[in-house]
């Protein structure tokens, strides 16, 4: 069963070859270096606190190599939050101790374990019950589930207090603990998926061997869940996962269902009985309890949901930003993190990278738009974890509308059922105008000058118009080579309206390494200081330039309109 990826977070070239170390022990892990002082990382950061909190809150395990104390300064102000605790470690840079911090329920420990063993030293485990038994009973393996933490707590201090244990159930991990076993002892681990009133003297561990296949058309679909397991004396912590019709993969009353019960949802095929789904999906023996809504099938051990039917597939449209990771949102991050294929243009997926070995890339040099949408969205209809890139903003001369094309246009019921999202990105002519200050601070427009898609007389008009309505303009795709004389015919049309001491700023490679920035007139503006990797911005008549202290200057314009104060 799948662990979660771990991130593995250095400052500096001292720490990489004990990082590259750790990396054999995870190889799916990437290291995180520091910009400006680890070269070779497999992704840079600039900020270390945000980078350690925004891993830490989307649940990434971390194994920082540096000092335990800055880690716990870093996160301290996270830790009073309460949520599911991601395993942290630190590792002496040189790979002389590894100290496990946090995540005790996560499995510390383990890692711990694992890369010390890897570096050829102990391991600093804290924890007592673990020390003693050699395992962390609060931590049964994945498969199975912990009935009651505050339960289980108890159960092991008084363990760590000298009493003796009954094993009662499978459970061949603790073949190997050193639990002081005893028949006739007072404290049990109990293992079964049965439903039993929870004792301080018992520790209850579940074996998730249990698959419940529902009909969206139940009402209340977890409390029906709930009800029919009490009926058939099953504990709701032995459920592995929801397995519903393919047809039902949009429902989003199935969806609230596994969501509060914390369970996967997994697809078949809507063919035969509920219990015949069953059956196919676990291929294994079964034993099957229900009716024609809802059944319960119980196997003999516990089941990776993983393995069971199909999710319901994932396209996400994202936008990386300009290209500096720092400007690139934290969700866009965390999509690419889980998926499982990634689809664009060579160089923006390039951009969005570094991917895992188990990442399938389709690169594609040509811009063939509507084939990479329908291909995108065969693959997110298999139930794979899809990734359409766009720089900047999907949403502004990118992918996601050809996205939506392509689905509006299908028929395919399959490709209407995957789960669809747009994750926005800072679009070039917002990054450009940060850096140069405000120019778009008032009412703008927004063009791309190409004429591949739209017929040239439509973009003199929109140009013509939103000159003359005073906009400041934004210009996207403002020349390319097949397209070298709509610049200059644009700035004409523009030149009709506005003043030549008008502000202009051009952006270049904003974001990325060799950006430049540079501010001039309309009057001085010509199609050749301007290339397809540009973006041009056009001020009003109310936009203003003045010097800004070590050189350059700032642009702005105003929020109010009205006659200009001299700028
Ligand atoms: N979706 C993108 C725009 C794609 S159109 C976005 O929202 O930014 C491509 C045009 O965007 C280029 O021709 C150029 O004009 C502009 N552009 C994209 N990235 C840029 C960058 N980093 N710096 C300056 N201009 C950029």
């Amino acid at each position: 069963m799948t662990r979660p990826v771990p991130a593995i977070v250095i400052l500096g070239n001292g720490s990489l070859a004990t990082a590259r170390s750790i990396q054999q022990v995870y190889p799916q892990a990437l290291i995180h270096g520091l910009a400006e002082r680890v070269e070779g990382a497999d992704r840079v950061y600039h900020e270390f606190g945000t980078t350690l909190r925004e891993l830490y809150q989307q649940g990434t395990p971390i194994i920082a190599l540096c000092a335990a104390g800055i880690v716990i300064r870093t996160l301290a102000p996270l830790l009073l939050e309460k949520g599911a605790e991601p395993p942290v470690l630190v590792v002496a840079e040189d790979g002389s101790a590894v100290v496990p911090l946090l995540g005790g329920l996560g499995g510390v420990n383990v890692m711990a374990r694992e890369i010390a063993a890897a570096l050829e030293v102990a391991a600093a485990i804290t924890t007592s019950g673990e020390l003693r038994f050699g395992t962390c009973l609060l931590n049964p393996p994945s498969g199975y589930a912990l009935g009651d933490l505050e339960l289980g707590k108890r159960f092991v201090s008084d363990l760590l207090a000298g009493e003796r244990v009954r094993i009662e159930g499978d459970a061949p991990w603790l073949a190997q603990a050193q639990l002081p076993e005893d028949a006739q002892a007072r404290l049990a681990v109990h293992v079964s998926h049965a439903e039993r009133t929870p004792a301080a003297n018992e520790l209850l561990i579940y074996p998730r061997n249990v698959v419940v296949a529902v009909d969206a058309g139940l009402a209340n679909v977890a409390g029906a869940v709930r009800e029919a397991l009490h009926q058939a004396k099953i504990a709701v912590q032995s459920l592995a996962c929801l397995l519903a019709a393919d047809s039902e993969m949009a429902s989003p009353e199935l969806r609230e269902a596994a969501l509060e019960l914390g369970v996967p949802l997994r697809f078949a095929s809507a063919e035969g009985g509920l219990g015949e789904r069953l059956r196919l999906a676990i291929d294994e023996s079964v034993s099957l309890h229900g009716d024609d809504t809802l059944s319960i099938a119980i196997a003999g051990h516990p089941l990776d949901p993983l393995q069971i039917g199909r999710p319901r597939g994932r396209l996400a449209v994202i936008g990386l930003g300009p290209g500096a990771a720092e400007l690139m949102v934290p969700a866009v991050k965390a999509e690419l993190a889980r998926a499982t294929d990634v689809l664009g243009y060579e160089t923006y997926v390039r951009m969005a990278g570094p991917f895992r070995a188990d990442q399938v890339l389709h690169c594609t040099d040509n811009r063939e738009e509507m084939q990479r949408a329908r291909h995108a969205f065969e693959l997110a209809a298999q139930g794979r974890s899809v990734v359409v890139v766009s720089s900047g903003d999907p949403g502004v001369f990118a992918m996601a509308a050809a996205v939506l094309e392509a689905l509006h246009e299908s028929t395919d019921a399959a490709w209407h059922r995957v789960d669809l999202e747009v994750l926005p990105g800072v679009s070039a002519s917002l990054a450009t105008a940060a850096q140069a200050g405000a120019p778009l601070g008032h009412d703008f427009c927004v063009l791309s000058l190409s004429d591949n898609l739209k017929p040239w007389s439509i973009i003199e008009k929109r140009l013509d118009l939103a000159a003359q309505a005073d906009l400041a303009l934004a210009f996207y795709n403002p020349i390319s080579r097949s397209r070298p004389w709509q610049l200059g015919q644009a700035l004409d049309i523009v030149r009709r309206h506005r003043a030549p001491q008008t502000p202009v700023v051009l952006g270049r490679d904003i974001g990325r390494p060799g950006q430049t920035l540079r501010v001039l007139t309309l009057g001085q503006l010509t199609p050749d200081q301007v290339d397809m990797r540009t973006m041009v911005l056009i001020g009003s008549s109310t936009t203003c330039v003045f010097p800004r202290a070590g050189g350059r200057e700032w642009v702005y314009t105003p929020r109010w309109y009205g006659t200009k104060p001299g700028c």
